[in-house]
């Protein structure tokens, strides 16, 4: 059933690592033991760390039309194993099969497009003020990175990295989230049997807060990059510090959605009520806090509810199932917690809040009206399948709401107006903004956040450079 050898990969070799302990890893749906996911130790993480050296050396010296054809290879076998790859990442998070096939086809057109970009990874001649001086921009792979990810995207956050990585003639230590080992592990085997050569690819797992540090704290990575909680983010930032590693940051989220006067209001309900339960809410930009036009408040919540609640929850494997379960049992006990306190302090619970069922981790579609500004989930990221909706009566009043934390990665605007569209996208603070829409990432187009939200971006040609280093060559005389 869940049709994955759950192992680490070190110098080119699939193998369980010499730690001796491990975890259960749990299906959320069922709550059944899929298997258990063994530890890297310390021995195993310095031989990563070798070899990942060794590696970087041989990727870095192919050319990027050679490094490209294994891409390509590895996208290719992405692409013909895509429904059992799914299958494991459904088992393994919960999301619906329909999604999980998305995602891993999502993941080889990642890999294809950083195959390609890779070739584009152009420097440039500046013309000199000295006679008979050149001076060259060269652009080379910074070295060996670290890649640490969330579980929400099994598939997606960690493509983002060892793709673009590679893309740029980097070699990667990947550590995948323990959660959701089998989906990085199935992906990793495409590489390898692609042809990647032994060393530019590692994945590990472990004790998260150990792995990390021990790995950050060699010399041999030259990079970090992080999907994952903003807190995780300052104190890998802090550790990447001592030996002056780079970053990219891509943190959590808190995304504010402003339905305007004008909008279409069928096609912003349809739309947001898709966004906002899509992976039981366990999305980074998933939309977070609702501020409605005051003339629409009412029609809003009463056809919000009603569409949220026709999405029928399930085992993901269930062709029916539009909501899975989350992640854990512990997610469930925070969303039960910022649903009370959200009553407490005065919101209208219009649908849902509770626990469904009593076995695997789920949470009903849930609907918070008349949302207080002082309830915690209108601070604290909720990653979760709760949509707290308020009104608002002016422009500068809900811009001023929508910026008020220091979060800034998604953003929505729902208008028919292009002179309100653009009005409100330069007045939001965040790296992303969808207006009249939600698909705002693509391998093509940068992805990131801004403020506490992280810093940098994957995918798209910014994607690549954030693997790239600059070297000037300047010439006299040659
Ligand atoms: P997390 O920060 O707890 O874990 C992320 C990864 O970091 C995991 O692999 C984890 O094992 C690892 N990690 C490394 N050192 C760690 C340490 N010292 N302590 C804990 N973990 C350590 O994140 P999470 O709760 O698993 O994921 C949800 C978060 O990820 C949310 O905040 C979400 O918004 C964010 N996220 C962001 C993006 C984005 O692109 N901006 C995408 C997906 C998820």
């Amino acid at each position: 059933m869940y049709d994955e050898t759950i192992e680490l990969l070190i110098d080119g070799v699939f193998c369980q690592g010499s730690d001796g302990r491990s975890q259960p890893l749990i299906n959320p749906a069922s709550e059944e033991v899929l298997g258990q996911v063994p530890y890297a130790s310390t021995a195993d993480l310095d031989r990563a760390l070798e070899a990942s050296a060794k590696g970087f050396a041989v990727w870095k010296a192919m050319t990027t039309h050679a490094r490209s054809a294994i891409m390509m290879r590895a996208a290719q076998l992405m692409d013909d194993r895509k429904e059992t790859i799914a299958r494991i990442l459904t088992l393994e998070n919960g999301k619906p099969l329909g999604e999980a096939v998305i995602e891993v086809a999502f993941a080889a057109e990642v890999t294809r497009f950083y195959a390609e970009e890779g070739k584009r990874a152009y420097g440039r001649i500046i013309p000199a003020r000295t006679p008979g001086v050149r001076q060259m921009v060269v652009k080379e792979p910074v070295g060996p990175v670290l890649g640490f990810a969330a579980w929400n995207f099994p598939a997606s956050n960690i493509i983002r990295k060892i793709s673009g990585a590679l893309g740029a003639g980097c070699s990667i230590i990947m550590k995948p989230a323990e959660e959701t080992p089998g989906t990085a592990v199935a992906l990793a085997r495409c590489f390898q049997e692609a042809g990647l050569p032994a060393g530019v690819l590692a994945v590990v797992f472990g004790e998260a807060a150990a792995i990390s540090s021990h790995l950050i704290a060699s010399p041999i990575p030259k990079k970090v990059t992080l999907t994952g909680s903003t807190a995780v983010g300052k104190l890998l930032q802090r550790q990447a510090a001592d030996t002056l590693k780079r970053c990219t940051m891509e943190l959590g989220g808190h995304s504010p959605v402003i339905v305007h006067a004008d909008a279409d209001l069928d096609q912003a309900m349809d739309t947001l009520v898709a966004a906002k339960f899509r992976n039981a809410g366990q999305v980074c930009t998933s939309p977070t806090r609702f501020f409605i036009h005051e003339s629409r408040y009412e029609a809003f919540v009463e056809g919000f509810v009603a569409r949220a609640r026709t999405i029928r929850l399930g085992n993901g494997l269930d062709p029916e199932t539009r909501m899975g379960p989350m992640i854990a049992k512990r997610r469930l006990d925070v969303m039960e917690a910022m649903v009370a306190d959200a009553l407490d302090r005065g919101a209208t619970l219009s649908l849902g809040g509770r626990r469904a069922g009593n076995r695997g981790f789920f949470f009903e579609p849930t609907v918070l009206s008349d949302m207080p500004q002082d309830a915690r989930i209108m601070s604290e990221e909720p990653f979760g399948p709760i949509a707290p909706i308020s009104s608002f009566a002016a422009f500068d009043e809900v811009v001023e709401r929508a910026n008020a934390l220091p979060y800034g990665l998604a953003s929505f605007v729902f208008t028919r107006s292009m002179t309100l569209a653009a009005k409100t996208e330069e007045a939001l603070n965040a790296g992303l903004v969808g207006v009249n829409h939600t698909v705002i990432s693509t391998p093509d187009t940068p992805f990131g956040g801004v403020n506490e939200s992280g810093y940098g971006s994957e995918s798209g040609s910014e994607g690549l450079e954030a693997f790239l280093r600059t070297k000037l060559v300047s010439e006299y005389g040659v």
